[in-house]
C-alpha cells in the first residue's frame, strides 16, 4: 500500500458534510505526501459545500461516468470514507469491487462489511472527519494538518453532530477543535457558509413543511414529514434544500422519533430518520426502509408511491410502539 501513487478516495451517495469533509481532508493530506489523488462521489453535493478547498476537483460518477470509471480502474489504492459497505455507493460499488487495488475503509457507521484490506472503523467517533484527523496526526503529527485540511475536518465534525448538539459528548472532540483553531480556521465563518446560506425558496419550503406537512403521532412520540415530487417542484427545491428538515420535529416536546419521506423522483422515496436517546432508528431503517446508518441518524429508500411509504412508516410505529411509548 505504501508504494501506491495513484489513489482514489470515495464517499457515499448524496454526500453530506462529513462525506465531503473527510474525503477532501484525506485528499489534501495524501497530495501533501506526494500521491496522485482523485476524489469521486456517486452524485453531486449541495451547493453550500462548494466553498470547501478541493471541492471543485471532485468527479461525480453520475455526470462523469467514463472519467470516474477510468480513475477507479487506474487506482493503486482506494480509500472508502464515511460509508460501511460498497452497496452504499450504487453502481460505482461494483466497479470498485472489480478493482484489484487494496481498499481501505475509514468510517464510523456500525457493522462495516468485509470488503476491505484495512478497516479503520470506530462507531464512537463523532464523524469520519475526526478519524481522518487522528490518522493524519498518527502519520505526520499535528504539523501534517494544513489549514485546508483543518477547514474540511471541522466541517465534517460540525455537520455530523448538528453543530455539536448530539453525538458529541467526548472531550477528544473539543481537543481536536482546539488544534483546528490553531491551524487558523474561522469556525463561525464555516458555520455561516454551511447553515446560513439558504435561498428564499428553501425558507418558503421550510415554512410550508412546518405549517402544512408535519404530522404528530402523539401516542408514539413520533412525527412524520412528507414531500412529494410535485411539492418539491412547486417550491423550486434544489439539492440540499431539504437538508436538516428531519431534525425539526425533535424540537417538539416529547418527540423521540422523526421520519422524513421525500419523493426525489416520481416513485422513488428517500427516507431520513432521526431519534433521540436509545431508540434505534437504524434498526427501523434496516427493517422497513431498505437502509441503515447510526442509532440516532439513519436513512433508506423505497420504490413506491407516497401513500404506500406512509403505510410503511405506520407499520414501523406499530412494531416499535412499546419502545416509543412513554
Ligand atoms: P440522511 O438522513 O442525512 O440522508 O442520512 C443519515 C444517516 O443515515 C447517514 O449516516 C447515512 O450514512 C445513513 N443513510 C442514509 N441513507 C442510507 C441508506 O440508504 N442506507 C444506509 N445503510 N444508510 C443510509
Ligand atoms: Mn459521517
Amino acid at each position: 500500500m505504501q508504494g501506491a501513487v495513484k489513489v482514489v478516495l470515495l464517499s457515499h451517495k448524496n454526500p453530506d458534510g462529513d462525506a465531503v469533509g473527510s474525503s477532501l481532508a484525506m485528499g489534501h493530506y495524501l497530495r501533501s505526501v506526494g500521491k496522485d489523488v482523485t476524489v469521486i462521489y456517486p452524485n453531486a453535493f449541495p451547493e453550500f459545500f462548494a466553498w470547501m478547498p478541493g471541492a471543485g476537483d471532485v468527479l461525480f460518477y453520475e455526470s462523469d461516468r467514463e472519467r470516474a470509471v477510468a480513475a477507479v480502474k487506474d487506482a493503486e489504492l482506494v480509500f472508502c470514507l464515511d460509508f460501511n459497505t460498497l452497496s452504499r455507493i450504487g453502481l460505482l460499488g461494483s466497479c470498485v469491487a472489480d478493482s484489484s487495488a487494496p481498499k481501505v475503509l475509514v468510517d464510523h457507521h456500525p457493522e462495516p462489511s468485509a470488503d476491505f484490506a484495512l478497516t479503520i472503523s470506530h462507531t464512537e467517533a463523532c464523524s469520519t472527519s475526526e478519524l481522518v484527523y487522528e490518522a493524519i496526526v498518527a502519520l505526520s503529527g499535528t504539523e501534517g494538518v494544513s489549514f485546508e485540511m483543518a477547514q474540511c475536518i471541522y466541517t465534517g465534525m460540525m455537520t455530523d453532530t448538528g453543530s455539536f448538539a448530539y453525538a458529541s459528548a467526548r472531550k477528544e472532540i473539543y481537543l481536536i477543535i482546539a488544534e483546528l483553531l490553531d491551524k487558523g480556521i474561522d469556525k463561525d465563518w464555516i458555520f455561516r457558509k454551511v447553515f446560513y446560506n439558504s435561498s428564499l425558496s428553501r425558507m418558503r419550503l421550510c415554512g410550508y413543511v412546518l405549517y402544512d406537512k408535519l404530522k404528530l403521532y402523539n401516542r408514539y412520540n413520533a412525527a412524520l414529514i412528507t414531500l412529494t415530487h410535485g411539492e418539491l417542484m412547486r417550491f423550486y427545491a434544489s439539492k440540499g434544500d431539504t437538508e436538516g428538515l428531519v431534525n425539526q420535529p425533535l424540537q417538539m416536546k416529547g418527540v423521540r422519533f422523526s421520519c422524513f419521506l421525500r419523493e426525489e423522483q416520481p416513485g422513488k422515496i428517500n427516507v431520513s430518520l432521526r431519534s433521540v436517546d436509545d431508540f434505534p432508528c437504524n434498526a427501523v431503517a434496516a427493517e422497513f426502509f431498505n437502509g441503515g446508518g447510526h442509532k440516532n441518524a439513519s436513512g433508506g429508500e423505497l420504490y413506491c408511491s407516497m401513500d404506500v411509504a406512509v403505510e410503511q412508516f405506520k407499520k414501523a410505529l406499530q412494531k416499535y410502539k412499546s419502545e416509543l411509548a412513554d
